[in-house]
């Protein structure tokens, strides 16, 4: 078959015969189980828990990830922002070497620029949503936001605990938690080297067709 008609998606239930998690998979120190590595030994499931029409695994998948990208984005922000107030938060009340944090232009610097990048992420996070909203695949527009939102998210909250300094590595505020899955976005649902392809891809596709890309409208499809 083509290239992306080669797979299906099946529904396997998990007390099917020959399901088996071997174990679970540690994910930077977290044991929740959210991750294991799973056996199937001869495991046979009716044709009707074929998901979807035969060989159309990767179309289902594909269409899956696009808005779940976005969604991951929203999160993304809301995770930023609680990491960005936590941040202010602890340089307004810290005292060192003879007066607040917020004091110091370094930290001055940390709170300027994630303001910043929190704004990014988020206009262009509404930005991909209205196109999605269009009818369109804004596939570019998903991938610059993966990318960026993920960076955006993973160095807000690499500031915020090098503000708290020691206590920010512990667990006793939320972000030591935050930045093992800030790092995660780095690389789930495609990592930053892939996204960052898929939009260089396209922008040079359309300068080889002797076109410029439009920042304001992206590349237009289907005459919108
Ligand atoms: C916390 C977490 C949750 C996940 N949840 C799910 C889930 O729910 N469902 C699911 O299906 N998958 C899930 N994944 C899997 C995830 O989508 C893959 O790990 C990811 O797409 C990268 O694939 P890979 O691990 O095989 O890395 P590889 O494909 O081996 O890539 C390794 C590295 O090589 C580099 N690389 C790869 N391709 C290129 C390229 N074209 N150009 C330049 N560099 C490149 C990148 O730096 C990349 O990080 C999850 C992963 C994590 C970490």
């Amino acid at each position: 078959a083509p290239a992306h008609e080669r797979f299906s998606m099946i529904v396997v239930p998990t007390d099917t015969k020959g399901y088996q998690i071997v174990r679970i998979v540690p994910v930077m120190g977290e044991t929740s189980g959210g991750h294991c590595e799973i056996k199937y030994t001869d495991v046979r499931v009716p044709l009707t828990n074929l998901l979807g029409p035969r060989g159309q695994a990767f179309t289902i998948a594909q269409k899956r990830l696009g808005p779940g990208r976005i969604y991951h984005c929203m999160r993304w922000l809301g995770q930023a922002q609680r990491a960005f107030e936590l941040m202010v938060d602890r340089a307004i009340n810290r005292q060192a070497f003879g007066g607040p944090l917020s004091d110091k232009q370094t930290i001055q610097n940390w709170i300027a620029d994630s303001a910043a990048e929190i704004q990014a992420a988020r206009l262009l996070t509404l930005n991909a949503a209205a196109k999605i909203d269009a009818g369109d695949e804004a596939r570019v527009e998903i991938s610059l936001i993966k990318f960026f939102g993920a960076k955006v998210l993973h160095d807000v909250i690499d500031r915020a605990i090098q503000v708290h300094g020691a206590m920010g590595v512990s667990e006793d505020t939320p972000l030591a938690r935050m930045y093992r899955h800030a790092r995660f976005a780095r690389i789930y649902d495609g990592p930053d080297e892939v996204h960052r392809m898929v939009v260089s891809r396209r922008i040079v596709s359309e300068f080889k067709k002797g076109r410029k890309w439009d920042f304001g409208r992206g590349i237009r499809r289907n005459g919108r």
